[in-house]
């Protein structure tokens, strides 16, 4: 029983066990850091990140990560995906006006951020849903919004893009928090444009300023890295 062969069999199975253990630790170390209050801008509220939902939404598949290209930033890839959100109650999300500055053909990119703009980092992720909790697939998302002096890009593209829901109906966009502008609180404008056609216009609100609530973020601190977190609801189609 103590034969060298033995032995060795015994020190592979645990030098196994020890590397299986560390690729765990590896996979499933997930940032948790909780909420801690911006220094800037000061009328944001920031909320304490939320326990994850715990109804999955059908199909019951948990969404796996997704595929987002690394943004300017670098943090963009570290964020988790957001647990499937809680189905009671689901309301459709109201309209809101488009306003004047909408650009068609904008690229498809799933970070608006570029070298050198400022503006404090901000991730804004969700699911699109019906109002069944069913998640649609292939929606694009067109978002627009001001820069971190209040301006709107009216030559190029600049802040401007689209991007499509995953097969969860999940997106997640990484871009600059808007700053006020012209009275208006911060906000950023989007449409929700299903295949099948329909959708809406809307605007995203923030907490500290926002004159909807049903429009509002739910804003968090998560690593170097602010996210927002909104839910798109469509009515069944
Ligand atoms: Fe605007």
């Amino acid at each position: 029983m103590n034969s060298p062969f033995l032995c060795l069999i015994a020190g592979l199975t645990s030098l196994a066990l020890l590397v299986s253990a560390c690729g765990d630790a590896v996979t499933t170390a997930v940032p948790t850091a909780g909420a801690t209050a911006l220094s800037s801008p000061s009328a944001i509220q920031i909320q304490q990140p939320t326990e994850p939902a715990v109804q999955p939404i059908e199909p019951a598949e948990q969404p796996t990560e997704t595929a987002a290209q690394p943004g300017p930033t670098g943090v963009s890839e570290a964020l988790p995906v957001l647990p499937t959100p809680d189905c009671a109650g689901l309301f459709p999300t109201p309209p809101d006006a488009e306003g004047p500055y909408f650009l068609d053909n904008t690229p498809q990119r799933d970070s608006l951020v570029e070298p050198g703009m400022s503006g404090d980092r901000l991730i804004v992720s969700g699911y699109v849903l019906t109002v069944n909790c069913l998640p649609l697939t292939g929606v694009r998302l067109e978002f627009w919004q001001a820069d971190a002096n209040g301006q709107y890009d009216l030559q190029g593209y600049r802040l401007r893009g689209h991007l499509f829901t995953d097969a969860n109906g999940y997106y997640r966009l990484e871009t600059i928090l808007p700053a006020i502008y012209g009275g208006r609180p911060r906000h950023i404008h989007v449409k929700v444009l299903p295949p099948a056609g329909g959708g809406l216009t809307t605007q995203l609100y923030f907490p500290g300023d926002s004159p909807l609530p049903a429009l509002t973020v739910a804003l968090t601190q998560n690593a170097a890295v602010m996210q927002a977190i909104f839910h798109f609801v469509l009515p069944t189609q």
